[in-house]
């Protein structure tokens, strides 16, 4: 993990769950155990928010037996410097003057608990409402909410207690952190900071899960086609009947589901074609994932699953198997091209032989794509930069050295270079493509319009425009919609890239040596501006630049450069190779060049073509995944950056920012 500071930072989290009882996949679980790495850490098992139901019967039972059992464990260190304790409280939470008992009753435990671990000062972290007083009260260097669920909306709570605590939280945490977007948007305004940060995933666990070739032994009897499910069968979350549908309109499919399930769906064990394997521990579960052939979602819609951001749709995506989902949360919108959804038992069915016969190792790579980024290391090195780092990491806000927006030209330009592109496509006879520029043309004075009406979402992180959403980008074999800022005329890559630029190197300070190729006009104001006009050079062979140059043979001296930024040249030089190595030539030891290139993560391989494409902007080759050890051939040793490990996702909404990644190779 990357953590800046060696400050060792203590956790207290009141957790949404019992850690010895519950999937480890889980939000809070996941950060803890990496902040562990930190410094002491001390997970709570969920205090009880709901009122205990007698009525429930048998579930009850287990409920109160489960509940015994994880009191009697005491305080454990289950990982290294991450310990967890399930303190001894009264049931009686939802009787309001009884509460205050059951208050003092956790402080005394938590003191005494806290005394033997020498916490002192911790980070408090609320994962369950419950626990808002005595986390309000207790001392502690930093308050963090995190409202992952509408906790409100669970069966069986007092919701107006359980409304006001949230309330309380988000007023006073330090931070807020949502994980579902349409909960952040409509309560962002309650809280005092907050951000969204989407779920991570232990990708390299369930992505490497099918190198493994033995299955466990009770999925390795199921007959094959498998449709599965991870998670616990509730009512609340699950129809009995919806599924029952589904399962009998396919009786050649076996239907697994992993989890503990309510005695509510013990008819669907009756099914000749359904396998209730019951709950398994969080470190078999890839391995039961990689046994499906396609993976399931068929929730019921509600309140709670429409808030919700299940942290199995990545899982799912991880182990590289097609989805099927009814289509009740929100965050789906993000994941539908890699995903089917329906509405009706019917439709779900048809989805699943869709899906069943949507599998090839190009998909596979798809889906697997969609996910790979998203490390729990990078979610819990994002909450660090939040509460501690905040200042240092937003360097690149510092408006003073933006360059100057100006919207009005910036839509002419787009105008007039669209009018070309008209032009030159017609000449050329590609229609798609002069169709493509007059639209964009048509659809600006719509934009613009919307820009003076509407609220503003957009930021530019340049030029400092903002606005409803970023402008399209057309041209010879390119149509991207919402990436062009009106004011500065940069693209998402270009802010994606300043931001790399400044948590990630010294790029812009005055006292490294940059040479770029190639610059965009505004990326170089941008640029002497941060730098005080020092130690910054740009070079083309024909096109606007500071100096003539050839990349393949520069006219630098050996070892000058602390920085060479190559951004989105490589793919329009032939002798791409000879390039790299005469970058690396100019670079001192240690130095590093920034690349960036379109490319095909799909593909294994780059393919190179006869002549320069003009239905692939004129490049001479499409560069595939092996792109990075390309780079490594010349000699540089290589890692890749993308936004998604600096910014929280509502950050990277609000300054539509290219995901793509941005390639560091070190001499
Ligand atoms: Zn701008």
């Amino acid at each position: 993990m990357i953590f800046k500071d060696n400050k060792d930072i203590s956790f207290l989290c009141f957790g949404s769950q019992d850690w010895w009882y519950h999937n480890r996949g889980h939000f809070d679980f996941q950060l803890m155990r990496r902040f562990a790495k930190k410094g002491t850490t001390l997970y709570i098992n969920s205090l009880v928010m709901q009122k205990p139901k007698l009525s429930e019967g048998r579930k009850f039972v287990e409920k109160l037996v489960r509940k015994t059992k994880s009191i009697f464990r005491g305080l454990r260190e289950s990982d290294a410097g991450f310990w967890v304790y399930s303190p001894f409280l009264l049931p009686v939470h939802h009787i309001a003057w009884m509460r205050p008992f059951n208050e003092i009753l956790l402080r005394f435990q938590l003191w005494f608990v806290m005394r033997k671990l020498d916490i002192r000062d911790p980070v408090v972290w609320v994962a369950c409402p419950t626990a808002c007083n005595i986390a309000a009260n207790m001392k502690k260097s930093k308050l963090v909410y995190q409202r992952a669920d509408c906790y409100e909306a669970y069966p069986n709570v007092d919701v107006k207690m359980i409304t006001a605590y949230d309330l309380k939280l988000k007023a006073e945490a330090d931070l807020t952190i949502f994980v579902n977007m349409a909960l952040y948007r409509q309560e962002r305004d309650q809280c005092k900071k907050e951000i969204f940060l989407n779920h991570g995933v232990d990708f390299d666990k369930f992505a490497s899960a099918v190198q493994v070739q033995e299955e466990p032994l009770d999925i390795a009897s199921v007959p094959k086609p498998i449709v599965g499910y991870f998670g616990a069968l509730d009512e609340h979350k699950l129809d009995v009947d919806f599924i029952e549908k589904i399962v009998d309109v396919q009786p050649e499919i076996s239907f697994v589901f992993i989890g503990k399930a309510s005695p509510g769906f013990s008819s669907l064990s009756e099914k000749k074609n359904v396998w209730l394997l019951g709950q398994k521990d969080y470190e078999q579960i890839p391995q039961y994932g990689k046994c499906f052939n396609v993976a399931m979602i068929p929730w019921r819609r509600n309140c709670w699953t429409k808030a919700a951001n299940p942290i199995k749709v990545k899982e799912y995506l991880a182990l590289g198997k097609p989805i099927v989902s009814t289509r009740v949360f929100s965050e789906i919108q993000n994941y539908s091209d890699v995903m089917y959804l329906a509405d009706t038992p019917e439709e779900f069915a048809e989805c699943i032989e869709k899906a069943l016969a949507d599998d090839n190792p190009g998909r596979v790579a798809a889906r697997r794509k969609k996910v790979q980024m998203s490390t729990w290391d990078s979610r819990a090195h994002i909450v660090l930069e939040e509460l501690f780092n905040s200042s240092k990491s937003s360097a690149w806000r510092n408006k003073v050295n933006m360059v100057r927006g100006r919207p009005v030209i910036g839509r002419m330009r787009l105008f007039a270079r669209w009018s070309k592109s008209v032009l030159r496509s017609l000449r050329a006879g590609y229609l798609d493509f002069a169709l493509n520029a007059i639209l964009a043309q048509t659809i600006l004075i719509w934009l613009t319009i919307r820009d003076v009406f509407s609220s503003r979402r957009v930021e530019c992180n340049i030029c400092g425009w903002t606005g409803y959403d970023f402008y399209p980008n057309v041209g010879w074999g390119f149509n991207d919609k919402s990436v062009t800022c009106p004011g500065c005329g940069c693209l998402d890559r270009y802010r994606s890239l300043v931001i790399i630029l400044w948590t990630r190197t010294k790029f812009f300070s005055p006292d490294t040596y940059v040479i770029e190729v190639a610059p965009s006009r505004k990326f170089q104001t941008y640029c002497l501006q941060q730098k005080n006009n020092k130690n910054y050079i740009s070079f083309d062979i024909n096109r606007f630049a500071m100096e003539k140059a050839d990349i393949i043979q520069m006219q630098y001296r050996d070892n000058i450069a602390d920085y060479f930024l190559c951004f989105h040249v490589l793919e329009h030089i032939e002798k791409d190779i000879r390039a790299l190595k005469e970058i690396r030539r100019v670079l001192k030891p240690g130095g590093q060049a920034i690349l960036q290139v379109p490319a095909d993560w799909d593909a294994e391989t780059t393919c190179e073509y006869s002549c320069p494409n003009p239905r692939n902007t004129g490049h001479v080759r499409r560069y595939g995944r092996d792109f990075a050890q390309r780079i490594s051939l010349s000699g540089f040793e290589v890692s890749a950056v993308s936004v998604s490990e600096c910014l929280s996702e509502g950050e990277i909404e609000r300054f539509g920012l290219s995901r793509e990644p941005v390639f560091l190779a070190t001499k």
